[in-house]
């Protein structure tokens, strides 16, 4: 039997990795695609080699529309086929609003919300044809409950949710499930970028006290990517130690 295929956009390091390891843990074919850390993505797919599965990585900025159709032509070049695409890649680039260029508002929405609404849509039409398809978008607790310093980061991850929502409801009835997992804060160069301080500061209002680890969010990643688990569309599951609740 032909293996599941899961697209991970930024999977080249932090969640993005996990994420790819724990598809490939489970059985499935995996496309990482990367930014501009070919050395981090080569690393990910050889470890997720070692689960005895095909590993391919990606170059390709998931702000430009070219670059999604290579990454998704790629995929179906490789493998014909693709089950699972986990929109992953994320940037953040902070201030205060008053103080945000438009540019740095831009480039966020672009990167965060733009390019996994181009991913799938182009993603969709396959699944839609293959009438099957999981797929799993990166939002964030800064969605939810806003973050000082963050305007630009967190409408991108409310608009990601929103349009998980739209997207479930869209194609549900083409067997396709469409969530989102909203990360707290987790271990990865992006929260290490913030300081120590700032990040003890964080933990002390968690209600478990500590950080998540990238593992964590692949765990629930890999729930809604199930087969098992078609019943469960258009979901939020935060994965934040109780921040959110
Ligand atoms: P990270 O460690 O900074 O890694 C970011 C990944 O995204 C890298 O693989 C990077 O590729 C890739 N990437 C960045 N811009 C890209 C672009 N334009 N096109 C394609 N790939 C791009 O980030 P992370 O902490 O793992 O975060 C992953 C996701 O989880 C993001 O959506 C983030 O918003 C979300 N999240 C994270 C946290 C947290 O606490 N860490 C909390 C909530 C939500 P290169 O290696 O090539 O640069």
């Amino acid at each position: 039997m032909d293996r599941e295929v899961a697209i991970i956009t930024g999977g080249s390091r932090g969640i993005g990795r996990a994420v790819a390891i724990a598809m490939a843990k489970r059985g499935r074919d995996v496309v990482i695609n990367y930014s501009g850390n070919e050395g981090a993505a080569k690393d990910t797919a050889k470890e997720c080699m070692k689960s005895g599965v095909k590993a391919v990585v990606v170059q390709g900025d998931v702000a430009a529309h070219e670059d999604c159709v290579k990454i998704l032509d790629r995929a179906v070049n490789e493998f014909g086929r693709v089950d699972i695409l986990v929109n992953n890649a994320g940037i953040t680039k902070d201030n205060l609003m008053m103080r945000m260029s438009a540019e740095d508002f831009d480039s966020v929405l672009n990167t965060n919300l733009r390019g996994p609404f181009i991913l799938m849509k182009l993603t969709s039409k396959i699944m839609m044809k293959q009438r099957y398809g999981r797929i799993i978008n990166m939002a964030s607790v800064s969605g939810i409950l806003g973050n000082i310093g963050q305007a630009n980061y967190a409408a991108s991850k409310a608009g990601i949710i929103g349009l998980t929502k739209t997207a479930a409801r869209e194609l549900a009835s083409r067997n396709i499930t469409v969530n989102a997992v909203a990360p707290g804060f987790i271990e990865t160069d992006m929260t290490r970028a913030m300081g120590q301080k700032i990040l003890d500061e964080m933990c002390s209002q968690i209600p478990v006290k500590r950080q998540g680890q990238a593992e964590e969010v692949a765990n629930a990643v890999a729930f809604f990517a199930d087969k098992e688990n078609g019943y469960v569309t258009g979901q939020v599951l935060c994965v934040d130690g109780g921040m959110c609740m």
